[in-house]
């Protein structure tokens, strides 16, 4: 069976041509520097995020990793939203591998962190304190609903940052998403970060990698950084071939994406017992929750879906998180909002 696939966007295969571009890509030891598709891959990069330089990382998880480290010394507090995928899914590994102090402080709906909220977290200079370092933003926020940030919100912050003399690290695995549903340029979005991190691996349809720019000076302490936790890869052109495709072709196509997750959020408001979050999607994420009257277990309906060919996953016990890509088409979303249809009906 075909599978309509709405887990998640990590999920996506590389297209036929990022196939083609990786068999017959250039490649060098890029531990030494010399491979010519991975400099490529980071100049582009650089270039479209308005940096100085970039580095191609395995994993976006490595890529805020390294952000935070390079920002941050041991005992150092960093300010996250307490709904961050920094704070909630990259295995503790700031405090574990950084010994750097999580500041959770509440994400709103909107996926902001309010900003007196930051400036009331901010440690005043005390020798009973930790030293505030760095805020770090998610850019679409994914728990509030894959919610982009706004420019002027994103200069606040930025802002509010170089005024009491911290950095401003943004995670933006889906930044691309943020700036097509927003119609602005992703350099403009980024404008008031010290460093960025995005994935390769979602939407934009590279089977691996992500991607952390910043100053020369921040890149090369995070490349130092890279090869101490491991990351050092040889013949990485390999995969920074589809790396490129991502960047020139994958991000101008992302308005399909949130259109067909816009269809599937009005089909799904047709389904009996199910609840779309009010004003969701705003990009390639639809969130819903289980009304009382549905009996079946979240498990039995995912169940259910998979022998219908939709395979879709839970966000919380009674609410689900359904995501478009390059690999969903107006049919599969058709498909899913007929299953539902049929298992909740
Ligand atoms: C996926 C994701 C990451 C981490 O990327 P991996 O490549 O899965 O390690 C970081 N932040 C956000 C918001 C993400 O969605």
């Amino acid at each position: 069976m075909e599978f309509v696939d709405l887990r998640s966007d990590t999920v996506t295969q590389p297209t036929p041509e990022m196939r083609e571009a990786m068999a017959t890509a250039e490649v060098g030891d890029d531990v030494y520097g010399d491979d010519p598709t991975v400099n490529r891959l980071e100049a582009l990069a650089a270039e479209m995020l308005g940096k100085e330089a970039a580095i191609f990382v395995p994993s976006g998880t490595m890529g805020n990793l390294l952000a935070l480290l390079v920002h941050c010394q041991r005992g150092d507090e960093a300010i996250v939203g307490d709904h961050s995928h920094i704070y909630l899914n990259e295995a503790g590994g700031m405090a574990a591998l950084g010994g750097i102090q999580p500041c959770p402080i509440p994400n709103r709906d909107d996926g902001t962190l309010a900003l007196e909220d930051i400036l009331a977290s901010i440690r005043t200079e005390d020798v009973h304190h930790p030293i505030t370092r760095l805020i770090c933003l998610e850019n679409t926020q994914n728990v509030c609903g894959g919610v982009p940030l706004t420019v002027e919100y994103t200069r606040r912050v930025g802002e509010l940052a170089r005024r009491n003399n911290l950095s401003l690290h943004i995670d933006g695995a889906r930044i691309f998403n943020s700036a097509v549903a927003q119609n602005v340029s992703v350099k403009d979005l980024v404008e008031p970060a010290d460093s960025v991190m995005f994935c390769l691996s979602k939407g934009l349809a590279s089977p691996v990698g992500s991607m952390l720019v910043g100053t020369h000076k921040f890149i090369a302490r995070a490349r130092h950084l890279r090869k101490m936790l491991g990351g050092g890869m040889r013949q990485a052109g390999i995969l920074a071939a589809a790396g490129i495709i991502s960047l020139e072709q994958m991000t101008k196509r992302l308005g399909e994406d949130h259109a067909r997750a816009k269809a599937l959020a009005d089909g799904l408001r047709q389904v009996k017992g199910v609840e779309v979050d009010a004003g969701s999607p705003s990009t390639n994420m639809v969130y819903f929750n289980l009304l009382d009257e549905v009996t079946l277990s979240v498990d039995q309906i995912i169940d259910k879906m998979k022998k219908r060919g939709v395979l879709v996953d839970w966000a919380a016990p009674r609410r689900f998180r359904l995501v478009t890509h390059y690999w969903v088409d107006d049919a599969g979303v058709e498909k899913a909002i007929s299953a539902f249809r049929e298992v909740l009906g």
